[in-house]
């Protein structure tokens, strides 16, 4: 059942050559990309995580991380196995480098099942890598787009851009990913590039609501000029863009101690130069209100992963400054 031909393919005899995502593997028959989730059977490309789901949660969406898209709401989060970048932090290698079991889900009992959850906005496609799993994303974004649920991706963006350009007008918002402002890292640590994650950012946040998450780790990618350039960068295509900068802990193939709290605290300084919404993951009792960029009134008050809205969703109600949030 989770077998499907792949989209976004070319084929010379047997050989076939994926351009998904920037990788652009080229593959003999039998062969499996990069991302270990599409195979050339006889010179034809398939996807074999079609509907395969290994996860299936309502969370928060302050989870996802996204703070500025409905706080305090509930969605149904998805994921399935895979992935087509290999970081060695990963926080979730058992289904993005591993073989867990799986349960076949069709997109319209997965588009059911969240209408059935109560208050619920939508489908966040999140956990693994949403972009390689593209064709079964595809199909159950455009049927709950016909339900007026939401649909939101927590990837990489490691994403081949027409076929970003054909899935995006199904889409409500993203949390990208961007590792590292440098290629360096995206080359050792990631084994990828940082282009493409930057043109993902661009083209999504010409359409979407958008976050940015940075995984902040000591000496490899903490440096606050670096940060600073990623902040500059980002506040270039939209300085409304809230960031996420989490922080690392010991995962998958790395074994290096947790980022310092005091690193944390700089590399939020350093990014408060350029943008306007600055929170800090994955440590615990920090502030992560959102303030007034202008006045700095409380406009969102969170604890943990629950949200409480204290202005009307549009702007300031204490100086009326316009505040970027979808609510
Ligand atoms: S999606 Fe997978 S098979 Fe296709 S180019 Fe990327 S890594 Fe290779």
């Amino acid at each position: 059942m989770g077998i499907k031909e792949a989209m976004y393919y070319t084929r010379d005899g047997d050989t076939v050559r994926c351009f998904l995502c920037p990788h652009a593997c080229v593959l003999k028959p039998e062969q499996t990309g990069r991302c270990s989730v599409r195979r050339n059977k006889g010179g034809v490309l398939y996807s074999l995580n079609y509907g395969e789901i290994t996860a299936c949660n309502v969370d928060p969406i302050e989870k996802k991380p996204l703070y500025h898209f409905y706080p305090g709401r509930p969605i149904l989060s998805v994921g399935s196995f895979g992935c087509n970048l290999k970081c060695g932090f990963c926080q979730n290698h058992a289904i993005a480098h591993g073989t867990p079991g799986t349960v076949f889900v069709s997109p319209g009992d997965l588009v059911s099942r969240a209408m059935s959850v109560r208050d619920n906005i939508g489908i966040a496609y999140t956990y693994n890598e949403p972009s390689i799993w593209y064709e079964y994303v595809l199909d159950t974004a455009r049927l709950a787009r016909e339900r007026v649920l939401k649909n939101v991706l927590v990837t990489n963006g490691y994403i081949g851009i027409k076929a970003l350009e054909q899935l995006l007008p199904f889409i409500d918002a993203l949390n990208i990913d961007i590792k590292a402002f440098s290629d360096d890292y995206y080359g050792s640590i990631c084994s990828g590039r940082l282009s493409p994650v930057l043109d993902t950012v661009k083209a999504a946040a010409g359409c979407c609501h958008v976050e940015v998450t940075t995984l902040v780790v000591d000496e490899l990618n903490s440096d606050t000029g670096q940060l600073e350039s990623l902040a500059e960068w980002i506040a270039g295509v939209d300085k409304h863009i809230p960031i996420h900068l989490s922080r690392y802990y010991p995962a998958y193939q790395m074994d290096r101690p947790p980022t310092r709290l005091d690193t944390m605290a700089a590399a939020k300084e350093a990014v408060k130069k350029h943008l306007e919404y600055v929170y800090i993951g994955n440590v615990a009792g920090v502030d992560n209100n959102t303030y007034c960029p202008a006045c700095d009134a409380k406009l969102v008050e969170r604890r943990g992963h629950a949200a409480r809205l204290l202005f009307d969703g549009k702007k300031c109600g204490d100086c009326g400054k316009p505040i970027s949030m979808v609510v």
